[in-house]
């Protein structure tokens, strides 16, 4: 039996189906408007996004985005990076990402979300045996071990009001290929915001990784871009009503800090004039040079490193699908090359441009010999087929 905050939820994304059902323009982007292969480039890219922006933690700590092009420059650009181990070992974020595809995956035939935020947690658990020189984050390795899969809703950690950082929101795009329709809005929002916070339990944590699920479920829609993130807006409300439903689960801390994701998104969204997702994006004039760029990021975030939060990992991302018109070198100059947190920001934009755009324009030296390619093409192909038989 449903709890009655849960009921209001529910009954909030059935009023909205019944709307959409009459408004031509959200039923033109109501489905799977791409093939496996757009499935695979995602994932296969976000994979690449995280190597590149990590460079064997040299970039990712580098703060400087003009001695990044720098070195970029002097290895003869991106187009000549042949991304394969040793030199660009992926990080974290794909060892986390591919945690949770894995557990999305092994859920196939059972329904109950109990059942996957268990699966969730195992894997996350399991995966912290793959972190070496992969830098994992401080508080995704002291909150995964404090998970205990094996146990009723052993899957939850208390709130934390240091949960910001961008640790969920790197690792959650597989969500939005697994539940992509129009019409899944519900798990969409329940998984990303359930699985972003077992390490991140702050509405700017957590909302990260439901920025970057959702954004990946409007790519397999073809949803326009300029449209996202007022979608993003819309959909924080749904969010906010299902974190209220979760009685007993830290309503009233989850509450209070609520405000700082929705008014960074809003600020961001007035600066590009898409508030409403209505217009074409507006760039400031001297953005194409790297360190006008740095400065924006880093006037964006939480505490001066580009990226790092929930809310700019995905925010870093969505600006460089804006600007780059699907060229690939310009997607990675802005979301993998810059003076912040370059690898997450790498793995959330890599994983949109895929699904968006495919491989075709993208160097085969580039994601040819990614680590752990087949593991990565053959979890896409599954989440494929579970996304179309549900
Ligand atoms: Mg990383």
């Amino acid at each position: 039996m449903l709890r009655k905050g849960h009921f209001l939820f529910r009954s909030k994304v059935e009023k909205i189906m019944e709307q959409a059902k009459s408004n031509k323009t959200v039923r033109k982007y109501w489905s799977v408007q791409t093939g496996r292969e757009q499935y695979v480039a995602g994932m296969l890219l976000s994979s690449v996004g995280d190597a590149l922006g990590y460079k064997n933690g040299k970039w990712e700590f580098c703060q400087s985005g003009e001695r990044i092009h720098q070195e970029l420059k002097e290895l003869g650009g991106v187009k000549n990076i042949h991304v394969c181990l040793p030199e660009w070992i992926v990080s974290d974020d794909t060892v986390m990402h591919l945690a949770t595809a894995d557990a999305l995956i092994r859920n196939k035939n059972c329904l109950t979300k109990g059942n996957l935020y268990s699966l969730l947690a195992e894997e996350y658990k399991i995966c912290m045996n793959d972190m070496e020189d992969r830098a994992p984050g401080v508080t995704c390795e002291e909150m995964v071990e404090k998970l205990r899969p094996l146990e009723e809703g052993g899957y939850r950690i208390p709130f934390n009001p240091k949960g910001g950082g961008c640790g969920a929101a790197m690792r959650s795009m597989c969500i939005g290929l697994r539940y992509p329709r129009f019409a899944d809005i519900e798990d969409l929002i329940e998984v990303s915001v359930e699985s972003g916070r077992m390490t991140h339990h702050h509405p700017t944590g957590y909302l990260g990784s439901l920025a970057s699920a959702l954004f990946t479920s409007y790519a397999v829609r073809k949803k326009p871009v300029r449209e996202w993130g007022a979608g993003l807006l819309e959909c924080l409300e749904l969010a906010k009503t299902y974190v209220m439903s979760c009685k007993g689960i830290y309503v009233d801390e989850n509450i209070k800090s609520w405000g700082y994701f929705e008014n960074k998104w809003k600020g961001y969204l007035r600066l590009r004039n898409i508030l409403d997702g209505k217009n074409e994006p507006s760039f400031p004039a001297d953005f194409d040079k790297v360190m006008k760029r740095d400065q924006f990021y880093t006037m964006m975030s939480y505490d001066n490193w580009g990226g790092a939060s929930g809310h700019d990992a995905p925010m870093i991302a969505y600006d460089a699908i804006l600007a780059c018109s699907g060229d690939w070198s310009e997607l990675c100059d802005r979301a993998m090359f810059h003076g912040g947190d370059s690898d997450s920001t790498g793995a959330i934009a890599g994983c949109l441009f895929g699904v968006l755009y495919g491989l075709d324009n993208v160097p085969k030296c580039n994601y040819k010999h990614v680590e752990y390619r087949e593991r990565i093409e053959k979890v896409a192909d599954e989440l494929y087929d579970l996304a179309m038989t549900k």
